[in-house]
């Protein structure tokens, strides 16, 4: 059964080849089966899982079921989830019990979908290879010494090694687009606003956007179905009808116009990851697709603004965590400052103190003008390029990640080096647009991701050029060696 996906699984469920309580025994199994390996997951949730399950049993019973209903799904652990631990990867949380769901999950429950558990990830989803976790790294099913890609790495392994269908994901800056290419399955960052963050533990507000992670678009499509759409209690998100995602999949792609950035395809990448993803652009070509070369000239201003950007949100987001209002708190105090300092010195890691430095440096009297307000403006420049672009083109394509997964502890040391991951994905963020990753081949064994960036709402199409694809390739169904 964990060979299957999402869509294959709901029909055997209509069809009652086997029930969701049968289906969700044999997930809960293969996890414990493989998460020694991998540490993809936090929390298992087996009873609350087994619950949903038996419910969802009820509703297939009763003819009341959608796409998802009993179907297995894990969530990032930056989702507040009602009465199940939520860590963010992060000590500061070790013990934080939300006294209710984030939109994501509850949306998922509505419809009836299992929540099997709580998946790892880089503290406060701070990086793009899942060792900033308290919790230890994340391996990468395809190679057990390299990283799954960050932040949400271990929603990442958990699909790529067959333990989950599906699971969620958080893209500030790449982290939903990033470990998908790492590990060889789909993923998707839809535009800001479409999917609610009510309930998403907050690190740079203006950039946060959750999504799917799959090993299909066609899969991908069913869960932004059920997570997409106006929520008054986020003010960020959008009023404006949500489309069905799985109607459009098959739209031919004849007199598409891809646009291929050139900065993209310039130093810093990876020679053969960059013969992958001119392969898939050629398949393109057979589709019926017309590809022009554009200039998104303001790229290689991305990483240096997202650096100021998102420290400053997360400098102020995670001034919450006080040991007072939220989390962690140290033993004995002294007084309130003692206690201030010791909880926050405790509860994060070193990336996120590094973080809330640079941000609260950034945003402080005197820098506020020279770095934030210089950073907005360029980021408006990073959005023009691309409304630009898309008056020329329909998509742009390019590689998601310079290269393929890396060792454990090869960038540890080196931040700089580990934010340039990011390269091509952060922009995107910038901009608020969608982007999507899709498995495009591999190299040496390891997975390469081709990414596909839409306009505004265009989640639709991007998942119809990705569908068209996976319809014509098989890279989205390899299975890394020991997770078959
Ligand atoms: N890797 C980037 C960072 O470290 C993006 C993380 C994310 O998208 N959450 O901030």
């Amino acid at each position: 059964m964990h060979t299957k996906t999402i869509a294959e699984l709901a029909a055997g469920l209509r069809d009652k080849a086997f029930s969701s309580e049968e289906l969700t025994r044999e997930t809960l199994a293969r996890i414990r089966q493989h998460n020694e390996a991998t540490n993809s997951f936090i929390t298992v949730s087996d009873e609350l899982a087994l619950a949903q399950a038996r419910e969802a049993d009820r509703k297939l019973a009763a003819g009341e079921a959608g796409p998802l209903t009993g179907i297995p799904i894990a969530q990032k652990d930056i989702f507040c989830t009602d009465g199940v631990l939520t860590t963010c990867g992060s000590r500061m949380l070790e013990n934080f019990i939300a006294p209710y769901d984030a939109t994501v999950i509850r949306r998922f429950g509505q419809a009836g979908a299992v929540m099997v558990g709580k998946t790892n990830m880089d503290e406060f989803a701070m990086g793009s290879s899942n060792e900033t976790s308290y919790y230890g790294p994340v391996r990468n099913p395809w190679d057990l010494d390299s990283v799954p890609g960050g932040s949400s790495g271990g929603s990442a392994a958990a699909v790529a090694a067959l333990m989950v269908p599906g699971a969620t994901g958080t893209d500030t800056g790449g982290s939903i687009r990033q470990p998908a290419a790492l590990c060889g399955i789909t993923g998707l960052k839809p535009t800001y606003g479409r999917v609610s963050r009510y309930g998403m533990i907050a690190f740079a507000s203006s950039l946060d956007q959750a999504g799917p992670l799959a090993r299909t678009a066609e899969d991908a499509a069913l869960m932004l179905n059920a997570m997409a759409g106006f929520d008054e209690r986020d003010s960020t998100s959008i009023e404006r009808e949500v489309p069905d995602y799985s109607a459009e999949l098959n739209r031919d792609l004849q007199g598409l116009k891809i646009g291929l950035p050139k900065e993209y395809f310039s130093e810093g990448l990876d020679d053969a990851v960059a013969r992958v993803i001119e392969a898939a652009i050629d398949e393109y070509r057979k589709l019926g697709a017309e590809v022009v070369e554009i200039s998104l000239p303001n790229s290689n201003l991305a990483v240096p603004v997202y650096y100021v950007v998102a420290p400053a949100e997360c400098s102020s987001n995670l001034s919450r965590f006080d040991g007072v209002r939220f989390g962690h708190r140290c033993e004995d105090p002294r007084d309130l400052e003692d206690l201030y300092k010791r909880s926050r010195g405790e509860g994060f890691g070193a990336e996120v103190k590094r973080r809330i430095m640079i941000g609260t440096y950034a945003l402080s009297a005197g820098y506020y003008d020279a770095y934030y307000l210089k950073a907005q403006k360029i980021r408006h420049l990073i959005s023009d390029d691309f409304r630009q672009a898309f008056d020329k083109v329909d998509v742009i394509m390019g590689p998601t990640s310079p290269g393929t997964a890396f060792k454990l502890g090869e960038k540890t040391d080196d931040p700089i080096t580990m934010y340039l991951s990011d390269i091509y994905t952060i922009a995107v963020n910038l901009a608020g647009l969608p982007g999507m990753s899709v498995p495009a081949g591999q190299v040496n064994g390891l997975p390469v991701g081709l990414q596909i960036i839409g306009n505004y709402f265009d989640e639709s199409r991007l998942l119809n050029v990705a569908h068209r694809f996976q319809q014509v390739t098989d890279h989205h169904r390899q299975i890394p060696s020991g997770f078959a």
